[in-house]
């Protein structure tokens, strides 16, 4: 398996939709397992294709929760179905995001509480299980970017301009920047 770098805001890639797997081949499955080895080296609870510049309908994720879903896990061609998303303001406390394409900031957005997730294996065998909290809220992040969204699209006016303002501080927003786990220091502090 390889640690694969990971794209930045400014990738193409990441701002394009991703486009549906037709095939689940031994290539599929050997980019699912580098895009497990690439999550687990950057310390992050989801990766999704287009990150590792790879412009397809596939994301992995690895978190415990309490929906008894295995804690670590693939979709290819996923379909989510959301619960209704609160206008309210975010918390800035509770409602925080990160994202590894748009590394060491974080900025707090309202998702969805509740989501029915459905796709497939690596194998193409069915999966369909339901998302509460956290876990949901990782299944929307994860999921977006198969739509060219990051969480960053997402955001109220206030942290949408603290954001872009980061962007152009980082030389970010042009094609062609990445970042490698487990090489580069970790930019949101995780120990190694
Ligand atoms: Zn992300």
């Amino acid at each position: 398996m390889t640690v694969l770098p990971v794209t930045i805001w400014g990738e193409p890639v990441l701002h394009r939709r991703a486009s549906e797997v037709e095939v689940f081949d031994d290539e599929l499955r050997t980019l699912i397992a580098d895009m497990f080895e690439t999550n687990d080296a950057a310390n992050a609870v989801g990766l999704a294709a287009p990150q590792i510049g790879v412009g397809k309908r596939i994301f992995v994720y690895k978190y415990p929760n309490d929906d008894g879903v295995p804690e670590q896990g693939v979709l290819v061609n996923p379909v989510l179905t959301l619960s209704k998303i609160s206008g309210a303001l975010p918390d800035p406390d509770e409602d925080v995001e990160g994202c590894l394409s748009f590394p060491g900031e974080h900025y707090p957005l309202q998702r969805a509480e509740w989501a029915r997730v459905q796709g497939f294996d690596g194998h193409g065998n069915p999966i369909d299980f339901e998302a509460t909290g956290w876990f949901a809220r990782v299944m929307q992040h994860e999921y977006d970017h198969l739509d060219g969204k990051l969480y960053i699209n997402r955001l109220v006016d206030r942290y949408a301009k603290k954001a872009m303002k980061q962007a152009k501080k980082q030389g970010w927003g042009v094609p062609g920047l990445t970042w490698m786990p487990g090489v580069d220091p970790d930019p949101f502090g995780h120990d190694h």
